[in-house]
């Protein structure tokens, strides 16, 4: 019996180091401007039959608010969910007093691992930019597109040819300084992924993408074959962002964020999918705070009639300060859970990649 027990205890303690021990791989999927009434829309969308988003293992709550502010912009709270701190409205990885923070990236790069961001919006943008930009104001674009040249990244896709080729006083000018900085530039998927080359820089845009049907899931492929093939053992982190959710929130526009979620959530099947077939990925889905202040709410307020469909009502142009979803899938999916601050679901996840 006492050796029975013994077993028991050698037995959990396998497995308990067993799961600290998995995560090798992070796919950290954000939506910006996504809150809880996006993710309902998209579940009546699809009549209750479960989506992406319910086939978590695990989930938790953020609190969004930044240092200054009780509603955030996405530059202060792209800098918590990616530095583990968080900082004032505009200010991009670092503190209100300048000083520069680690991000997961620069982290996860150090050990060796392999690090990207995807994005639909341009790769400048306060959400990629709080992965491997410092500069104290998120419109400073010159500086962080340079910022990105010199961070450790080895694969960009978005937009934001026009803020290199502003940086550097024309696109050959912008071209060699891509190029002197060690990465390659393309300007279509498929172009690059036919090349081999290490640093991949693949601008399919001035700024934002507009035609967006199905880029996110294969921009989201391209970036995890890449990765996979440049991280080797040491794995990868891989930042994934549906950008434009956001912006459909600012216009008020329901149909537009309802395109949007679908992008996003086709991109999150890639994400899961891969997690599913390599045990040692964690997958987290999260928002870096709500837009619209969006609402669904019965078409009759008299509930003793029958369905009577909803409405999509807004409350506001701008940003809210509600509570924030955060979705996990995979290895690791146990390590984070209840309700956090994002900064705290960025230091987690710092952990995560230093135990490794
Ligand atoms: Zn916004």
């Amino acid at each position: 019996m006492r050796r029975l027990i013994s077993l028991i205890a050698i037995f959990t303690l396998i497995t308990n180091i067993s799961v600290a021990q998995e995560v090798r791989n992070i796919i950290y999927l954000i939506g910006d401007g996504m809150g809880l009434a996006s993710v309902s829309m998209m579940q009546l969308e699809n009549r209750y039959e479960p989506t992406i988003f319910d086939r978590a293992d695990n989930i938790a709550l953020q609190k969004t608010y930044s240092l200054d502010n009780r509603v955030t912009d996405s530059a202060a709270s792209g800098t918590a969910l990616a530095t583990g701190q968080k900082t004032n409205n505009t200010v991009l990885g670092q503190l209100p007093d300048g000083t520069p923070l680690e991000t997961l990236m620069e982290a996860a790069s150090k050990l060796g691992k392999a690090t990207g961001v995807v994005v639909t919006t341009y790769v400048q943008h306060a959400t990629p930019g709080a992965f491997y930009a410092h500069v104290a104001s998120r419109h400073d674009y010159a500086t962080i597109s340079e910022q990105l040249l010199y961070s450790d990244l080895d694969i960009a896709i978005g937009g934001g040819t026009h803020f290199f080729d502003e940086r550097y006083g024309g696109r050959e000018q912008a071209l060699a300084a891509i190029s002197n900085r060690g990465f390659a530039f393309y300007q279509t998927l498929d172009a690059a992924s036919a090349s081999s080359a290490p640093r991949k820089l693949i601008l399919l845009a001035d700024k934002e993408i507009e035609q967006r049907t199905g880029y996110l899931a294969s921009a989201t492929s391209a970036a995890l074959n890449h990765l996979e093939r440049e991280g080797g053992d040491s794995g990868f982190v891989l930042m994934v962002e549906g950008s434009i959710i956001d912006g459909a929130g600012h216009g008020n526009d329901a149909e537009g964020q309802q395109a949007e979620m679908r992008d996003f959530m086709e991109a999150i099947e890639v994400a899961v999918a891969y997690a599913e077939s390599h045990g040692d990925t964690l997958v987290v889905v999260t928002s870096d705070h709500e837009t619209g202040g969006l609402s669904l709410v019965s078409s009759n307020s008299d509930f003793n009639l029958s369905e009577q469909g909803v409405e999509y009502r807004w409350t506001t142009d701008g940003h809210s300060g509600i509570m924030v979803p955060v979705y996990l899938y995979g290895a690791g999916a146990e390590l984070i859970n209840g309700v956090i601050e994002n900064s705290e679901l960025g230091a987690k996840l710092k952990a995560i990649v230093a135990e490794r």
